[in-house]
């Protein structure tokens, strides 16, 4: 990877002033209104695939958004985007996974037609980015700010506040419901496009990069199984260049589409992909 700015312990610190403050108030907020019923609304509401748009398309639009929950980033995310896929190309890592750094967070364009009642608009996030935990079970203390778990409404309720909560042991990640984000919006949106030949790593990288208490904190041991584990290697992988190519550097998108969009259209075709 190219020479880091930072040193791994300056990213991820939630407490460096300014910032801290309008990160802590996303956080407070995804805790107090992601509970299970919120999740299942939004995905009724937003996994529709009925809204074509371009992959380019959607990077362009990602120009327009900056991640609230970042302490690390205060660029529009499609730097992010390009700043991760850099990373893996400039150290040979294959074309699949080059393009899934590309678009790992498109998901977030889902602010397009969101709102600021469900948390997915620019100026409400907490439905759209940050760290996602299970909804159905108890909230461990590996969360960001932990002391907001007590805010979830679901705390309160016999059947959601255990470790197991609904599930059953060894269930596995596929079969648990996540907090809504970015993660999962566009995991679905290509598992549906018909086109998609992204290798199964590759979906695992979308889907649960923000799965920060269970990749990072090692958190949700009794509901994850044997094929978990495998997830969390692609993860750890993936994360290196989620998370440490961060810092003010500036692509031009235009002069990318030139390399990337070959790659994209190679595993997720020509065609508009619906939203
Ligand atoms: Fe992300
Ligand atoms: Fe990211």
């Amino acid at each position: 990877m190219e020479t880091l700015e930072k040193e791994k312990t300056e990213f991820r610190n939630y407490n460096q002033g300014d910032i801290t403050a309008a990160v802590k108030e996303h956080y407070r907020k995804m805790r107090l209104y992601q509970t299970y019923d919120y999740v299942q609304k939004m995905k009724a509401k937003y996994l529709t695939f009925d809204k074509p748009m371009l992959l380019w398309d959607a990077m362009e639009k990602l120009n327009a958004l900056i991640d609230v929950s970042d302490p690390d980033l205060d660029l529009p995310n499609v730097q992010h985007l390009l700043q991760s896929a850099e990373a893996m190309r400039a150290e040979g890592r294959p074309d699949w996974m080059q393009l899934v750094g590309l678009i790992h967070d498109l998901g977030k364009a889902m602010y397009l037609w969101g709102s600021d009642e469900d948390g997915t608009s620019q100026a409400e996030q907490w439905g759209l980015v940050g760290d996602v935990f299970v909804v159905g079970c108890k909230l461990p203390d590996s969360c960001v700010y932990p002391e907001f778990n007590e805010l979830n409404p679901d705390m309160q309720l016999e059947q959601y506040n255990t470790e197991l909560g609904i599930y059953e042991e060894g269930c596995g990640l596929d079969n648990v419901e996540l907090a809504w984000g970015h993660d999962e919006y566009l995991y679905q949106v290509l598992k549906n496009h018909s086109e998609n030949t992204i290798p199964e790593e590759g979906m695992v990288m979308v889907r649960y990069h923000s799965f920060y208490p269970w990749h990072t904190g090692g958190s949700y041991t009794k509901i994850t199984n044997a094929k978990d584990d495998q997830y969390k290697e692609w993860i750890k992988d993936f994360n290196k260049y989620d998370l440490y190519t961060k810092s003010q550097k500036l692509y031009n998108l235009d002069e990318m589409k030139a390399y990337y969009l070959p790659i994209a259209e190679k595993y997720l075709g020509k065609g508009p992909i619906y939203w």
